[in-house]
C-alpha cells in the first residue's frame, strides 16, 4: 500500500455530513457513502479529509474517524441547519475556506472527490485554482428530480448548469448504476468520462442475527409477517403507497401482519410534516392497531429490523442507487422495490425480490402478498439477495475500485481543454 500511504485526497460533500446520525431529514444514503468510502479508502492507505459544511454551533469542528480519516467541517453561511435548496450562495466561502485551510495545514489535495452539484461546484472552482483532480458523484440527478415533482424550486437551472459542466469537465464521473450512467447520457450530456462504481454496504455488519432471534428482541411474534420501511419521511420515498397496499393486502385476508415503518422527523420540519402525513394515512384506513413507527434506527438498531422482516419494500418514486435495499438484502431479507433507477440494478426481480411500478398500490400488495404467501420461496429469494451483496455491493469492493480509479488518475497527465487554454491564455 505504499504507492498511495502519502496521498491525500478530499471527500467533499457539502450538505451530507458523514459525522452525523443518519436517518433525519437530508441526512440519509449520501451520508452513509461519504463516510464508508472515506473510512475504508483510509484503510487502504489513502489520507482521507472529507469536508462538510458546519450546520450548527455546537459540532466539532474536525470530527477523527480513525487514525487516517477525519471530518472537516467548513463554517461557510450560518452555523445552522439550511435547506440544500438554499446553500447555493455560500458556495464561494467554502471554497475559500477550503483553499485557507489548505494553506494553513500545508496539505493540497491532488484529488478531490465531490458528493451531489453543491459539491461538484466546489471541485470546479478548485480544479481551476490549483490543477487538482476531480471525481464525482451526483446521487440524484435535477434532470431525473424535475421530471418527478410539480413544483421546480428557483435553483433548478443553476443546478442543471452545474451537472452539466461537471459531466462534461471532471476528469471522472462515478455512475452507481448502469441506469443513472443512461440518465446522465440520455438527459444531461454525451459528453464526459463516466465509470459506474456501485454503492456499497457492510456484509459484516448485515447477515448475523436469525429471523427468530431479531423478533425475541423486538418481541415479534414468529409467525406475524412483517413488511419494514426503512429511510427518510420525504414524499418521494413513497410511503404512501406502501401503507395503502398494505391494507389491501390485510383486507385480502393476510390476517396477522405487521407493518415497521422506521425513520427519523422533527415535528415541524418537512421530514416531520411527512410523518403526520402518513400517520394520518394509517389511522384513516384502520390500521393503527398493527402499523408501528419506532423513530429512527441506529447503527446497532437496523441488523435486528432488517432480520426480523419477512419482506423490506423500498416504494420509491425514484432511487439514483438506494442503499437500503442492499442493507435488507444483506441480511437475507427480500426487497419489493419500485422499478426505478439503481433499485433495477440492485433487484433481481423473481430472483432477490420484485420489482412494481412506482405508485402502483396494487402491484406492490399483489408482490408482497406473493411473498409473504411462500416462506419457502421467500427464504430462497434470501439467500440469493445475501449473495448478490457479497458478490457485488460490500464496501471494501467498492472502496477498492475507487482507490484503482484515483491512482489511474494520478498517472494520467493533466490535459488542459481548448476553452481551458484559450481561458486562461
Ligand atoms: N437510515 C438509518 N436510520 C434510519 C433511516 C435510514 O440509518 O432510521 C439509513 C439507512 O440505513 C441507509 C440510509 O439511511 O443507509 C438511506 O440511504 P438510501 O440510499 O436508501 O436513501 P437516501 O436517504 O439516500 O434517499
Amino acid at each position: 500500500m505504499n504507492s498511495v500511504s502519502q496521498k491525500h485526497i478530499a471527500l467533499i460533500s457539502v450538505h451530507g455530513d458523514p459525522a452525523v446520525e443518519i436517518g433525519k431529514e437530508e441526512a440519509g444514503g449520501q451520508n452513509v457513502y461519504v463516510r464508508q468510502v472515506g473510512e475504508a479508502l483510509a484503510e487502504l492507505g489513502w489520507q482521507v479529509d472529507m469536508f462538510t459544511r458546519k450546520a450548527s454551533a455546537s459540532q466539532q469542528k474536525i470530527v477523527q474517524h480513525s487514525a487516517n480519516c477525519r471530518t472537516i467541517r467548513i463554517t461557510a453561511g450560518p452555523e445552522e441547519f439550511v435547506p440544500r435548496d438554499n446553500l447555493f450562495k455560500h458556495i464561494p466561502e467554502f471554497v475559500e475556506q477550503m483553499l485557507e485551510f489548505q494553506q494553513e495545514s500545508g496539505i493540497e489535495y491532488e484529488i478531490v472527490h465531490t458528493n451531489y452539484w453543491l459539491s461538484a461546484a466546489v471541485g470546479m472552482e478548485l480544479k481551476k485554482v490549483q490543477g487538482c483532480k476531480q471525481v464525482h458523484t451526483y446521487h440524484s440527478l435535477g434532470a431525473v428530480k424535475y421530471k418527478s415533482v410539480s413544483t421546480i424550486p428557483m435553483i433548478a437551472k443553476t443546478r442543471l448548469a452545474v451537472e452539466k459542466e461537471v459531466l462534461e469537465t471532471a476528469q471522472r464521473i462515478v455512475a452507481t448504476s448502469p441506469q443513472e450512467q443512461e440518465h446522465m447520457r440520455s438527459l444531461v450530456s454525451t459528453k464526459g468520462n463516466i465509470d459506474i462504481i456501485p454503492c456499497g454496504t457492510d456484509i459484516d455488519r448485515f447477515g448475523k442475527v436469525q429471523q427468530h432471534q431479531a423478533r425475541q428482541q423486538l418481541g415479534i411474534n414468529p409467525d406475524t409477517k412483517v413488511i419494514l420501511y426503512v429511510g427518510r419521511f420525504d414524499f418521494r420515498k413513497g410511503i404512501e403507497t406502501l401503507v395503502r397496499a398494505v391494507a389491501q393486502s390485510k383486507l385480502r385476508g393476510n390476517a396477522d401482519l405487521k407493518l415497521i415503518i422506521g425513520g427519523g422527523s422533527r415535528p415541524g420540519q418537512s421530514d416531520g410534516k411527512e410523518r403526520e402525513r402518513i400517520e394520518g394515512i394509517v389511522n384513516e384506513l384502520g390500521m393503527q392497531d398493527f402499523t408501528v413507527f419506532p423513530g429512527r434506527l441506529g447503527d446497532d438498531d437496523l441488523p435486528t429490523y432488517y432480520a426480523a422482516a419477512d419482506v423490506c419494500v423500498v416504494p420509491s418514486h425514484y432511487e439514483p442507487f438506494g442503499l437500503v435495499a442492499i442493507e435488507a438484502m444483506a441480511s437475507y431479507t427480500p426487497v419489493v422495490a419500485s422499478d426505478v433507477g439503481g433499485l433495477q440494478y440492485t433487484v433481481v426481480s423473481e430472483k432477490t425480490g420484485l420489482l412494481a411500478p412506482p405508485k402502483d398500490n396494487d402491484a406492490f400488495a399483489t408482490a408482497i402478498d406473493r411473498i409473504l404467501s411462500d416462506s419457502e420461496w421467500r427464504d430462497q429469494l434470501g439467500c440469493a439477495a445475501r449473495k448478490r451483496v457479497e458478490d457485488m455491493f460490500s464496501w471494501d469492493g467498492v472502496a477498492a475500485q475507487l482507490s484503482k480509479l484515483y491512482t489511474q488518475l494520478l498517472e494520467e497527465p493533466v490535459i488542459v481543454s481548448k476553452d481551458e487554454a484559450v481561458a486562461t491564455a
